[in-house]
């Protein structure tokens, strides 16, 4: 089937799917045990585009016991990391061959426009999971240093059972940032999309089966977090709890395996970037059109969203000229418009909170030069326009609270430690970006701002090499390249004593 190139194409290609909507577990779909349901509204005009089974504990508990049951047959777990690889990238391979239906779906769930679901999530997402497959046998264990009568191993063992918890703003990829190494390390994976956005995790549950891995090692209950994801979380048999989205659930998570049995926690959580300007910037025309994508791009609904500006005071004016220049060419559109570059927030709520900020934002004195409202109302979505703030006080509601959508807070600043006592005044410490043509000054900078990932002369740069998580409040642990995998395993020394 050749691929929709417009809207319409793209709306009746939706209509004519068949959305899973039940849980996966034990590799099969099943309601939930009560048989509730909740709706999936869509972003683009506020109605119900299907009913999908609403887990709680009594779903938790049994996909958990044979979560548990499936690692300890050791059929997927004591399989050698070669079949491990050559399964996630059939994996892969599966979710390339679904490309068009899975970036549809994100897209009608999410409100994220089809363009950035192709390109980007469903992109990422096979080369999250290929890239991982093809690690697993290149990750040797260690030897100790030990005299000939001894011998000392260090080994990586699998954690056993891993509970998922991820948001809605990229669903799929998330769910893969942590599904992929769990897996490839051997694990059973309970994974729980968020309510707002659970089509693709469930369908990709089907395509895990489809290539290889075996009934019961990943397993997906949709529903919400206080009937779904706070039981895994407190489950006694869960041995690993990692999580991305807000730092609110995060330390509520951290508690819960506190509360339970001390099970390894992870959270990768929210974020307040600075993106920080000097006016030697290599290309001042390019940083604009890049600090603008960075906070316009997924409708700012991004943990890493360039949302404090910060730029030096004798190119403010021009800056923010270029900046609102390219922001005008991004007013939202319906998320099917192949042309669309933001398009819907995810739900009415967040369109509220967002809305509720920018009013904040008046009402705290900083200047609203662009944008502000809600956009195509009429059609029953949840769209807001590219918004700009200047004249922020770095104290201001809204340059220090997340947003989690499309305003931009642009804060002046006139020297390099001033600079960096704004960047670094945040609970968050996410993502930074510095731009200047001063090699010293970009390595000084770069050292000093208390952040996870740090770009220079670019913004969201990096791959599956890199490490991503957050220092500070934004999180702990490491999404992504050789370090995701410290996440899913337990280390042990097995100290021989050697006969002469
Ligand atoms: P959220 O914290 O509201 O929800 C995230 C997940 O947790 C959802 O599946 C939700 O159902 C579940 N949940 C909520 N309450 C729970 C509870 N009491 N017990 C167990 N589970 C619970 O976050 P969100 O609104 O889905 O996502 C937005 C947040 O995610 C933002 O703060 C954003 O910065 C963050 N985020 C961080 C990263 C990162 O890598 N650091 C990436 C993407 C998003």
């Amino acid at each position: 089937m050749s691929r929709p190139t417009s809207r319409d194409e793209w709306q009746s290609r939706a209509n004519a799917m068949q959305i899973r909507t039940q849980a996966f577990i034990n590799g099969q779909f099943v309601d939930a045990a009560s048989g509730k349901t909740f709706d999936c509204i869509s972003p683009a005009d506020g109605r119900v585009i299907a009913k999908v089974a609403e887990c709680e504990e009594v779903d938790v508990n049994r996909a958990v016991e044979v979560s548990r049951k499936v690692f300890d047959s050791g059929i997927w777990s004591e399989t050698s990391p070669v079949h491990r690889k050559k399964t996630l990238i059939k994996f892969a391979q599966l979710v390339e061959k679904y490309t068009d239906e899975l970036a549809l779906l994100e897209s009608i769930d999410m409100g994220k426009p089809i363009n950035d679901s192709l390109k980007v999530d469903v992109a990422a997402t096979i080369r999250c999971i290929s890239w991982t497959g093809e690690a697993i046998d290149k990750v040797y264990d260690e030897v100790a240093p030990t005299g000939r009568d001894e011998l000392g191993l260090v080994t990586r063992e699998p954690l056993g059972v891993v509970a998922a918890i991820v948001p809605w703003n990229f669903p799929m990829l998330m769910a893969a940032w942590k599904f992929a190494p769990a897996l490839a390390m051997g694990n059973s994976v309970v994974l729980k999309p968020s309510e707002k956005s659970p089509l693709t995790a469930i369908r990709l549950a089907e395509i895990a089966m489809e290539a290889g891995i075996p009934a019961g090692v990943f397993n997906v209950l949709p529903g919400f977090g206080k009937g779904a994801g706070e039981p895994l979380a407190l489950h006694m048999d869960v041995d690993g709890l990692v999580f991305t989205g807000s730092t609110a659930v995060g330390k509520h998570l951290l508690q819960c395996a506190g509360r339970s049995n001390l099970k390894r926690a992870y959270m990768e959580c929210g974020g307040k970037s600075p993106n920080i300007i000097f006016a030697d910037a290599p290309n001042l025309k390019s940083a604009a059109i890049s600090a603008a994508y960075g906070i316009f791009y997924n409708q700012g609904e991004v943990c890493t969203a360039a949302s404090r500006l910060l730029v030096q005071r004798e190119i403010k004016d021009e800056f923010l000229a270029m900046v609102m220049e390219t922001g005008r060419k991004l007013m939202p559109k319906h998320p099917l418009e192949p042309t669309a570059k933001m398009g819907a927030m995810v739900d009415a709520t967040q369109m509220k909170n967002v809305l509720g900020y920018i009013e904040k934002g008046k009402a705290e004195g900083a200047k609203l030069s662009m944008g502000g409202l809600q956009a195509h109302a009429e059609s029953g979505g949840f769209y807001i326009e590219p918004t700009v703030f200047e004249n922020v006080d770095a104290k201001m509601t809204i340059a220090q609270e997340e947003i989690f959508g499309p305003v931009l807070s642009a804060i002046t600043f006139d020297t390099e430690d001033e600079a960096l006592r704004i960047a670094n005044d945040s609970p968050y410490g996410l993502a930074a970006a510095v731009w200047t043509n001063d090699i010293s000054r970009a390595h000084r900078v770069a050292r000093k701002l208390r952040a996870g990932s740090v770009w220079v002369n670019c913004y969201d740069g990096g791959d599956m090499t890199a490490p991503f998580g957050g220092y500070k409040q934004s999180g702990n642990g490491r999404d992504k390249s050789l370090h995701a995998f410290e996440k899913y395993t337990e280390l042990k020394a097995t100290w021989i004593n050697l006969q002469p």
